[in-house]
């Protein structure tokens, strides 16, 4: 049996919820709206061997956060470097979400090839997209706004991060939030006047009742994900601001690019982090800037926020790693660490700020679904997330989102090619993501230059439970 892992969604033919081309081309070409805290951050080239209090690394969803509240401290100097440049108009834009991959914006990791998954990929690889401009991932996300479970956090805190249960940092998910779904700005679980604006994308489809109706037939309640209960339905709540993708970037870096203490280094990447060998401390990291190598020091601390991939591999090619497989690469091992198996890898009206170019990545309808297979303790928690796109696969006629995903011609064929030409393209999609795998995955170097890309081993269905509960999932959408 062939199994496509991103795409292993159900396409099912219905006759409304279309975007129309016209809309859409209309919209794009018109002047874009920014909002007064906007603009871009501008960029500080530092000097070799400056000196600063703190040193970022990656202004991701993290990285953006972390540089402004350091920065509320106005002695702190504090420096962010960032591998990209600038988000832009298409960008911006929630449906284009899946379209970024394509770009520069993205690093372009691809998994290692797999035994039981991806293929009927091209190459039989996965893309392992991540974002490489400010804001990172969070510019090329699909906007979804979901926190996690409460006893996701409750377990970090269980074993031994003290500080991190759900009840201890929900007032910082409030603080960051400014939530502008009218029923939800009393609730207790939200927060408004922070930096990140939250809301739903105002464009409604006729799908969304049918998405709602066919939860309810199933038993679950159409509910505020991020609330009380996770488990059920829901419209998905996106990082969004008057229709147009909120990125941390965006709600974190650009209302402060006036403070004096905050400088950002663009299209610099870190090639290591300086760490003291006697004492295991960092001191600083070494970047890369138009071909010219530098060295920036911290007085205080490094803080390594490249994203799951970038950390790992930085870390790496610093010496903090498993020994062994450092000095296979020829890295000087600072710390005496074993190999460990990794946690699972794991147009006009969009110019005013609605219609359809505002779904985030497409999407209309979210749910939180618990398997028959799951073996999690906590009862409450999830492992299936469906997403309901209001389009589909089979309606990719140019074969774009075909190339995005790198699904062969052959597959797509064989898959839609007997639907007709009209019916294709009224099509919407239920896409199951597996949230809670039990797979094992692992990253390695190939190299020991932070230019090689890694080699990343998702092991995909290593664990056959992942399988059973994926296809359990597929069935319960197709009821
Ligand atoms: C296609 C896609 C869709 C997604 N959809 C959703 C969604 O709908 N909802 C959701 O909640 N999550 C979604 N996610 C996941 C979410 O966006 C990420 O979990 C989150 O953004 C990760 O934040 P981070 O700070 O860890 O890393 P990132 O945001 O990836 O930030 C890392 C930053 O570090 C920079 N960097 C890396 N290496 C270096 C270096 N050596 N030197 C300098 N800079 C460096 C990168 O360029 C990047 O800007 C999605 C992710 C992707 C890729």
């Amino acid at each position: 049996m062939r199994w496509l892992i991103f795409f292993a969604s159900i396409t099912i033919v219905c006759t409304s919820g279309q975007i129309s081309i016209f809309d859409f081309w209309t919209d794009l070409f018109r002047p874009l709206p920014r909002n007064e805290h906007e603009g871009f951050v501008p960029d500080y080239t530092p000097e070799d061997f400056e000196e600063f209090d703190f040193i970022v690394v990656g202004a991701g969803s993290a990285g953006s956060v972390i540089a402004n509240r350091l920065t509320e401290v106005p002695h702190w100097k504090v420096l962010l470097i960032e591998a990209g440049g600038n988000e832009n108009f298409f960008s911006d834009i929630p449906i284009f979400a899946p379209f970024l991959s394509l770009t520069p914006m993205n690093w372009g990791y691809t998994a290692e090839p797999q035994k039981r998954a991806c293929k009927d990929l091209r190459g039989k690889v996965c893309f392992m997209p991540r974002g490489k401009v400010l804001g990172g991932s969070s510019v090329l996300n699909f906007l979804i706004y979901q926190r996690g479970h409460p006893d996701d956090y409750n377990d970090w805190s269980r074993t031994g991060n003290e500080g991190w249960s759900y009840p201890e940092i929900l007032p910082y998910f409030k603080k960051s939030e400014n939530v502008r779904i009218k029923e939800l700005r009393n609730s207790s679980y939200h927060g408004v006047g922070g930096y990140m604006d939250i809301e739903h994308s105002p464009f409604y489809t006729p799908l969304q009742n049918a998405f709602k109706k066919g939860g309810e037939e199933l038993g679950y309640k159409w509910r505020d994900p991020n609330g009380e209960h996770v488990i059920g339905f829901s419209k998905p709540q996106a990082t969004m601001r008057k229709g147009r993708r909120c990125s941390t970037s965006k709600a974190f870096l650009e209302p402060i690019r006036s403070r004096r203490n905050l400088k950002v280094t663009k299209f610099s990447t870190t090639m290591k982090i300086l760490i003291d060998p006697s004492t295991k401390a960092a001191y600083g990291v070494e970047f890369m800037k138009q071909n010219v190598r530098r060295q920036v020091r911290a007085r205080h601390e490094v803080v390594l926020s490249a994203g799951t991939i970038g950390s790992a591999q930085l870390l790496m090619v610093s010496g903090v790693g498993p020994e062994d497989h450092l000095h296979e690469m020829g890295i000087k091992s600072l710390v005496k660490l074993p190999m460990l198996a990794a946690s699972p890898v794991s147009a006009g009206a969009y110019m005013a700020g609605r219609g359809p170019l505002t779904l985030p990545g497409g999407s209309t309808g979210l749910a939180f679904i618990r398997t028959k297979v799951s073996n999690d303790l906590s009862t409450t928690r999830p492992d299936i997330e469906l997403v309901m796109g209001a389009g589909s696969l089979a309606g990719d006629l140019l074969g774009i989102l075909r190339s995005l995903l790198g699904v062969t011609d052959k597959w797509y064929w064989q898959m839609y090619g007997s639907l007709p030409m009209e019916a294709r393209q009224r099509t919407f999609s239920l896409n199951p993501v597996l949230i809670r795998p039990r797979s094992i995955g692992r990253l390695m170097l190939r190299s020991a230059s932070y230019e090689d890309h890694p080699k990343i081993q998702p092991n995909y269905f290593d664990d056959p439970n992942d399988l059973k509960a994926m296809g359990w999932a597929v069935f319960t959408g197709s009821h």
